[in-house]
C-alpha cells in the first residue's frame, strides 16, 4: 500500500497524511462547489460560485499565478465544505470558515501558501478595519456583523504581527478580491479551466512529497 506523506515546507516535518489522490481531491471540490454554489454568498447579492469564480478572476486579471488564483477560487471553501458539527455563526455561515477551509484544504494536498492564504483572509479584513476607519465605515452590514463573530477589529499589537507575515501583502489582495467579487449577473466562467489548474497543482504540489511504500 502506498502512503504519501506531506512536508512542511518551512519546518521540514512530516504534518499529516494526504487523503485522496489528486484526481480524487479535485472532483470532491468541483462537486461541491457545483453542488452547494449556488446558495447565498452570506447576505450579498451573488452566490457562493459567483463570489469565488469573481475572486479568482481578480487575482488572474491582476497577473497572479495558479497558486494564488486557486486560492482565492478557495478562499471560502470553509463555509462549503464543513461538517454538520461545524458552529456557526447564526445566518452568517461557519464560524472561523477560514480555518477549516484551510485545515481541508491541506487535507487534500494544497500547497502551505494556498491554506495560509485562504485560512489569512478573514485576518486582513481585521487588520484593514484597525488601519483605517473608512474602511470599516464602508463594510456592508453582512460583513460588519461577520467582523463581530471574528474578534472585531485587531488592536496595534496584532497588526504589527500581521505586517510581518510573509505572506501580508498577498492576504491584504485577498481581501480586496473578496469585497470586490460581489457582482451580480455576471456570467460564470468556464470552471472546467480551474478544474485543470487544481488538478495540475495537487498533481505538481505531491511530487514534492516523499513516498513512502508501506507494507
Ligand atoms: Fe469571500
Amino acid at each position: 500500500m502506498l502512503m504519501l506523506l506531506r512536508r512542511n515546507a518551512r519546518q521540514n516535518t512530516t504534518v499529516m497524511p494526504i487523503q485522496k489522490s489528486p484526481a480524487q481531491a479535485t472532483q470532491e471540490i468541483f462537486d461541491i462547489l457545483v453542488r452547494r454554489g449556488q446558495e447565498d454568498y452570506i447576505g450579498e447579492p451573488v452566490s457562493q460560485i459567483e463570489h469565488a469564480c469573481q475572486s479568482a478572476q481578480l487575482a488572474e486579471a491582476e497577473g497572479f499565478d495558479e497558486e494564488v488564483i486557486l486560492a482565492a477560487l478557495l478562499h471560502d471553501i470553509g463555509h462549503l465544505c464543513a461538517l454538520p458539527n461545524e458552529e456557526e455563526m447564526p445566518g452568517l455561515g461557519i464560524l472561523r470558515h477560514e480555518q477549516v477551509g484551510g485545515n481541508y484544504l491541506s487535507k487534500l494536498g494544497f500547497s502551505e501558501k494556498i491554506c495560509r492564504l485562504v485560512e489569512g483572509h478573514v485576518q486582513a479584513k481585521r487588520y484593514l478595519t484597525f488601519k483605517n476607519q473608512q474602511y470599516f465605515d464602508k463594510l456592508s452590514e453582512a460583513s460588519r456583523q461577520t467582523l463581530a463573530w471574528q474578534g472585531g477589529r485587531m488592536d496595534a499589537e496584532e497588526a504589527e504581527a500581521f505586517e510581518s507575515n510573509f505572506l501580508f501583502e498577498l492576504m491584504i489582495k485577498m481581501r480586496q478580491w473578496d469585497e470586490a467579487a460581489k457582482e451580480m449577473h455576471k456570467p460564470l466562467p468556464d470552471l472546467e479551466r480551474y478544474k485543470e489548474m487544481c488538478l495540475r497543482h495537487l498533481r505538481r504540489h505531491a511530487g514534492m512529497f516523499q513516498l513512502h511504500a508501506a507494507a
